[in-house]
């Protein structure tokens, strides 16, 4: 089935006039990056939602209820800071509110994946705990990956449940549900998504090999994290106080 035959989300086509150039190109990366996480498995069916912030703080974001491996940049939803649709265009995500909340809460970042990776999810299930300090490319990196509180999907419990943890951390994953991860423009967002779930089958690995995994020693973890500034890595999240979730 080609693109444009699976293609039936409705909304039309952004009006010429609000389109700006930096709008066209994140509603396209917004495409491109959804065909990846269909294609790498980080979401089914309707699964997950993905934003870009404008330079106009504005947000563009997948539309509530579509194949995000299917869309074309006119399906994709124009909002304000408030989650409100601009103009006249396609109903945003029914996920939103942990989006408007990465925006408020990291006024730096440009872009949000919301995907549902197995493994990961799993882990969750599991009651692994993935923010232990094990993989050295992870620790300096990313620092830890958190899991925050079991809440309700559609409701403003899952908004809230991310509010501390996105605080410290580019990456978490909300308990028995799905993966966020931010960063400076989609790409990195998505790049993150693809670390946090590859970290999550490693360690399914590890632990179908043996139960019961040993962090790495804190002076090794030191010594890792201290490498970050001669690499140049500024991630937020140092492991130190396991963002606030002990
Ligand atoms: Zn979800």
């Amino acid at each position: 089935m080609s693109n444009s035959q699976s293609n039936n989300y409705g909304g039309r086509p952004a009006r010429a006039p609000e389109q700006t150039e930096e709008h066209y190109r994140l509603r396209k990366a917004l495409c491109e990056i959804g065909r990846l996480c269909y294609q790498r498995g980080m979401i089914v069916g309707s699964d997950g939602n993905l934003s870009a912030r404008a330079s106009d703080d504005t947000i563009l974001i997948t539309p509530a209820g579509a194949m995000k491996g299917f869309l074309e940049p006119h399906h994709i939803a124009h909002i304000d800071m408030q989650g409100q649709v601009l103009d006249d265009g396609p109903k945003c995500s029914t996920e939103v509110g942990i989006h408007l909340v990465a925006y408020q809460e990291r006024p730096e970042i440009r872009a949000m994946c919301h995907a549902h990776p197995p493994h990961a999810v799993a882990l969750s299930i599991a009651e692994v705990d993935m923010q232990m300090p094990v993989i050295p490319e992870i620790i300096v990196t990313i620092g830890g990956i958190p899991t925050t509180p079991l809440a309700t999907p559609g409701t403003n419990e899952l908004p809230d449940s991310i509010r501390e943890v996105i605080r410290c951390s580019d990456t978490l994953i909300m308990k028995n549900h799905g993966s966020v991860s931010v960063g400076a423009n989609l790409m990195d967002a998505y790049k993150k998504l693809d670390m946090l779930e590859h970290t999550a089958r490693i360690l399914w690995l590890a632990h179908c090999v043996r139960g019961d995994l040993s962090p790495l020693p804190p002076e090794a973890v030191a010594k890792l994290l201290a490498t970050r500034s001669e690499l140049g890595i500024r991630t937020k999240n140092t492991l130190e106080n396991r963002c606030g979730l002990d």
